[in-house]
């Protein structure tokens, strides 16, 4: 696999809780799109293999009119190759969309989309300053099956302060009526720097108790499986032949590259991101330079500690794979822990694959960081 991502920086408006780089305005989007046109001539000698997953991230990359999104798509089929199943994704936020702009979407190339939906209660997504409300998430979703899109995923939030269980089931069941074809859920992180980490500093927001996170978790995985949902890594569920292969590309560590400010790249053994302003990015491309703030090469003991925890984590870790990238018997390089987990119900081993079960996800962060400690050591 071979993934290519573009960050499109830009959002109506900030979220609380959001740490991606964007910023609240949109008159630049114009200059934006020509120099990201400009940074993927830069990069076009870097993609010969064929690429199998292109991502649109953000930021909002449904602030981009359909002729912004026609100009980026035409150029990149003008420099690189993509197989003829490869996977075209474009987040949106259920605010901005209408028909028009998703059939426009279609015309581009796009093929899949990534609506943010978080939540249907009025008052969760007040707390974390969405700008759609419950009846934009429904109607995104019919106007996207209407524009021709037949892969499409939710985002949903969940310990939300204020959330209960119930209103976290109506969440569950509003969401999976609506039939995405693939469903992220993800719990509420306080991360540094945003406006929601200021306000638990200042002690104005109060998490959920963990053992509340944990039951809510416990309801999403369940909730999900009932309907139909495999569970393929930590916070993902997709329903058959629909899991997101850009991810895959990241959690098995193969190859992409990245465009766009702040956007992370990773190239054989380097790891590259670039500057996280628009003003910097911008005067990097427009002299001709690679807009890279830095990258890191990884080592050999780095790359396999990866792949076991993202693996874990993900869809499985295949010993016999792991053997012949590096030399490693995982069997017995995690033992005794590994006998534990499978003793424990956490872990499955059907003499290919060691997966983790219902119950080893709900346990992922300390079985995937314990392993890769292991190894590393
Ligand atoms: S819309 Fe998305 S990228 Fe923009 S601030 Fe909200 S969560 Fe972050």
């Amino acid at each position: 696999m071979f993934g290519l991502y573009l960050h499109i920086p830009f959002c109506e408006k900030k979220c609380s809780y959001c740490d991606f780089y964007s910023i609240e305005s949109t008159e630049h989007i114009d200059r934006f799109v020509d120099t990201l046109l400009a940074e993927l001539r830069l990069r076009s000698a870097a993609g010969q293999q064929p690429f199998t997953s292109v991502f649109f991230g953000g930021g909002t990359p449904s602030l981009l009119r359909p002729h912004d999104m026609h100009r980026i798509t035409s150029l990149l089929r003008e420099l690189f190759v993509f197989t003829d199943d490869c996977e075209w994704t474009m987040e949106c936020n259920p605010g901005t969309v209408t028909l028009e702009r998703l059939q426009g979407y279609r015309a581009a190339g796009i093929n899949r989309l990534s609506f943010g939906v978080q939540s249907f209660q009025a008052s969760e997504l007040a707390f974390l300053d969405r700008i759609h409300n419950a009846d934009e998430a429904v109607t995104a979703m019919l106007l996207a099956r209407q524009a021709g899109f037949d892969n499409v995923n939710m985002d949903l939030m969940f310990a939300v302060p204020g959330q209960t269980l119930e209103s976290l089931s109506d969440n569950l069941q509003r969401m999976v009526a609506l039939q995405p074809d693939h469903i992220s859920a993800y719990s509420l992180i306080y991360e540094h720097g945003t406006p929601l980490y200021a306000d638990l500093l200042k002690g104005r927001v109060k998490p959920l108790p963990e053992e509340i996170d944990a039951e809510m978790y416990h309801l999403v995985i369940s909730t999900l499986r009932a309907h139909g949902y495999e569970q393929y890594e930590v916070s993902n569920f997709s329903k058959a032949g629909r899991r997101c292969r850009h991810n895959l590309t990241y959690w098995h560590g193969e190859p992409y590259l990245a465009f766009g400010p702040s956007a992370h790249g990773f190239i054989g053994t380097t790891r590259y991101w670039n500057y996280r302003s628009l003003t910097a990015w911008t005067q990097h491309v427009l002299k001709g330079a690679l807009p890279e703030a830095n990258h890191e090469v990884l080592t050999e003991s780095d790359l396999l500690t990866e792949h076991v925890f993202l693996h874990l984590r993900a869809d499985g870790l295949r010993p016999l794979e792991t053997q012949d990238r590096f030399g490693i018997d995982v069997r017995v390089a995690l033992q005794p822990d590994l006998g534990y987990w499978i003793d424990a119900g956490f872990l499955t081993d059907d003499g290919d694959l060691l997966s983790l079960t219902a119950e080893g996800y709900r346990v992922c962060d300390e079985i995937s960081s314990k392993a890769a400690a292991r190894l590393a050591g």
